[in-house]
């Protein structure tokens, strides 16, 4: 411990958080933004310019009332490069990344440059906390010598999965050369020899050569990620325990914080209300609607911010749901449906036929529908963040994973946490259909006493922190 004047030397903590500019990376990182500021950290949150005028735009995201509890936060903004009529969709993920790589590096490492300069009343930024799928940063913060910290918003099975990928090349196991059997076992991703199929590695890996940008920027990101001094995962020890440790075996400086959610919640208490970060306007009539359906009645529906679907994808998941005649809740993203057919729109048909038992909404407050006492399953993506709320909610899933992380995440659903019915790669009615009845019906009580033991344990970071506490 050194003197009271060296102490009185040393900078006050301030940390940027910069996350890449979609709707899952954003939730994931305001969610630690408020837990430093709860720790009586300085933060400054670099959003998007664009994310940010469509917070600022939405009636129900009220940032103003989120933000000015922690005296310490404020947002900076940087543009991400692209013009505001891009679209912005999962198709569109390598224009934002380019373009932030671009255009935006840059930009970052000037405003750090005059933050250190200005005579604001603010401290210069000792810490960064960047996203782990933008290590330009780290190569800013070395230039810079600010200490930097990669956060991850994946889980750690994708995230080995991504770091395996040269391994598995090396072994031949990639690329596929086109007559493989995707139901194949891989085994070249140690931790996952007993489990892991062809379809259930990460997205990319389906590319059919080696040089497929994308895949090349996984490749090189995920590496990169380890120059960070640590790398922060929301997930939790219960859960992904055993990739953890092969993980930290190559990489031994990492923070399992999560479910973020579940410590924020205990950090602010239950009372507070959950304010959102949402970047379309929730639709709340949702809510009323789920209070007038029975006890764990209801399936809730949404593929997340980014996917896209086509028109027959989407007729065949209707008439799967209405078929199974379950109850249900779907949130259909104005934007996701592929523009080429229908012009985007949701069939009229679809919505007019969905009254009897369902209810559509365009985006849906999620977080606050899982927990709802009338939702009973989740049909998802396997986003991580959908995930995690879906752990937290104690409510299993169905997983129709889109892209990425999420042909990974689903699988460790189905056979590895048991919580719920993997349906990769398929979605006709007569599946969807048969998943529902038998998500919600036939193995209802099995998936439920998963879903409510790990939800348990997804809770549990609330009680060693009451214990601290008391
Ligand atoms: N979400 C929401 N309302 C919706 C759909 C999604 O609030 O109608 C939120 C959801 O709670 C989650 C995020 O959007 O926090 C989606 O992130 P995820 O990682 O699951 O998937 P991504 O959108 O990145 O594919």
């Amino acid at each position: 411990m050194g003197t009271t004047q060296e102490q009185e030397a040393q900078p006050q903590p301030h940390v940027l958080i910069f996350p890449f500019p979609v709707q899952g990376h954003v939730n994931s990182m305001l969610k630690l933004a408020e837990l430093l500021c709860n720790a009586g950290l300085l933060v400054t949150f670099l959003n998007s310019d664009y994310n940010h005028n469509r917070l600022l735009r939405l009636e129900t995201t009220d940032l103003h009332a989120r933000f000015t509890r922690w005296p310490g936060f404020r947002f900076e903004t940087i543009t991400d490069g692209l013009p505001d009529d891009h679209p912005r969709s999962g198709e569109y993920l390598n224009d934002i990344f380019d373009s932030i790589k671009m255009i935006t590096k840059p930009l970052f490492r000037k405003m750090l440059v005059s933050l250190r300069r200005s005579s604001d009343i603010r401290p210069p930024v000792t810490c960064i906390i960047a996203d782990g799928i933008m290590t330009f940063a780290i190569d800013v913060a070395e230039e810079l010598e600010i200490p930097i910290i990669s956060f991850r918003t994946i889980s750690a099975c994708s995230f080995w999965a991504y770091f395996c990928i040269p391994k598995l090349i090396e072994a031949g196991e990639l690329p596929f050369k086109g007559d493989e059997d995707m139901d194949g076992q891989i085994t070249c991703v140690p931790g996952m020899e007993s489990f892991l199929r062809r379809r259930d590695l990460p997205s990319f890996c389906r590319a059919k050569d080696l040089d497929d940008p994308t895949l090349q920027v996984v490749i090189t990101e995920t590496q990169k990620a380890t120059r960070a001094s640590a790398l922060i995962l929301n997930t939790f020890e219960e859960l992904e325990g055993p990739i953890l440790s092969q993980i930290r075996s190559h990489y031994p400086n990492i923070y399992t914080i999560g479910p973020l959610l579940a410590l924020l919640k205990c950090r602010l208490s239950y009372s507070s209300p959950s304010i959102s970060s949402s970047l379309w306007e929730e639709d709340k009539s949702c809510m009323s609607w789920l209070d007038s359906q029975p006890l764990k009645s209801v399936l809730y529906v949404s593929f997340g911010s980014l996917a896209v679907v086509t028109r027959d994808e989407l007729l065949e998941f209707w008439y799967g749901l209405v078929n199974s005649r379950q109850r249900f809740l779907w949130a259909i993203r104005p934007d996701s449906i592929a523009e080429k057919e229908g012009n985007g729109q949701i069939p009229l048909e679809l919505v007019e036929g969905t009254k009897e038992r369902g209810f559509m909404v365009g985006w849906a407050p999620q977080e606050d529908v899982l927990v709802h006492s009338s939702v009973g399953g989740f049909l998802t993506h396997s986003g991580w963040n959908s995930t995690l709320e879906s752990v937290f909610a104690g409510v299993p899933m169905i997983c129709w994973p889109y892209f990425a992380d999420q042909q990974t995440n689903s699988r460790f659903v189905s056979e590895v946490w048991k919580l719920g019915i993997d349906m990769k790669d398929r979605c006709d009615r007569r599946t969807v259909e048969n998943m529902v009845k038998e998500l919600m019906e036939e193995r209802r009580e099995e998936f439920m006493k998963s879903a409510d033991q790990m939800a348990k344990l997804a809770r549990r970071i609330e009680v060693l922190f009451s214990e601290q506490l008391t």
